[in-house]
């Protein structure tokens, strides 16, 4: 479903991502771990369409994403980060913030939508006349992931959706993601610092060190300790 093939990001002269390669299958859940700064966050923004600037080759089910904006595919890749005012304006209601990618879209039935999206995340419809700050973590980032979800997109990109919220608040929205790729046949690509997180989401894993991809397991590899690079035992040994 979506293809990375030797991907690479500059940032004047440091090479945050170095030639990453993956390839995810449809419906799959893929995790990217890694030590603080290995490039994972930068990886998300470029396939998210926030930074243009990268080499390499991106296709989603088979089609090549190009250098210059392509609407269609960032319809279809859409992006939930740690903090969720990273998609919320704070000067805008949750109706005008679940409008705006019905418009730029061109969805029709934009009232039943944002309805049908705060159910789908489980909020009250009353909660579309409020601004982000009138809620809670947790219910901020439910109304980030009914942003996410709203245009009908195939792929989520999850920069660490949970890692900001009250650690009881976590399970809840865990549990949500879990349950809204399983209803909508949607595919990850997650982001995550705990393991325990991560082999609870995904099923397959990549480990990055400095820009590059170390090694890939599958969650079962990761938790039973069937992991090769040293950076990956290491992982595992702080976790
Ligand atoms: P963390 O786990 O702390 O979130 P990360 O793996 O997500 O880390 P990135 O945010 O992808 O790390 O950053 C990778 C490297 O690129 C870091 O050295 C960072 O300082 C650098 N970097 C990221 N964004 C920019 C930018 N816009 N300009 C310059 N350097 C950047
Ligand atoms: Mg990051």
């Amino acid at each position: 479903m979506l293809d990375v093939e030797d991907l690479r990001i500059r940032f004047g002269t440091l090479e945050a991502v170095r030639g990453a390669s993956f390839a995810i299958a449809e419906g799959e859940s893929f995790g990217l771990v890694g030590e603080s700064g290995s490039g994972k966050s930068t990886i998300l923004r470029a396939l998210a369409g926030l930074n243009r600037d990268w080499d390499g080759t991106v296709r989603l089910a088979g089609e090549p994403l190009g250098r210059l904006r392509d609407r269609a595919f960032f319809r279809r890749v859409q992006m939930v980060f740690q903090d969720p005012y990273g998609s919320l304006h704070p000067r805008q209601t949750i109706d005008r913030i679940l409008a705006e990618p019905l418009i730029v879209h061109g969805f029709g039935d934009i009232d039943a939508r944002i309805c049908r999206a705060l159910e789908e995340v489980s909020l009250p419809a009353a909660m579309r006349f409020r601004y982000p700050h009138q809620l809670s973590g947790g219910q901020r980032q439910r109304v980030a992931i009914a942003r996410a979800l709203i245009s009908e997109p195939e792929v989520l990109l999850l920069d660490e959706p949970t890692s900001a919220l009250d650690v009881s608040v976590q399970a809840e929205v865990l549990n949500l993601l879990t349950d809204l790729r399983r209803a909508r046949g949607l595919t990850y690509l997650m982001v995550g610092h705990n393991l325990a997180v991560v082999t609870h989401l995904c099923e397959r894993i990549a480990v990055m060190s400095h820009g590059e991809i170390v090694e890939t397991v599958t969650a079962e590899d990761l938790r039973q300790g069937r992991v090769q690079h040293p950076h990956t035992v290491e992982l595992r040994a702080l976790s």
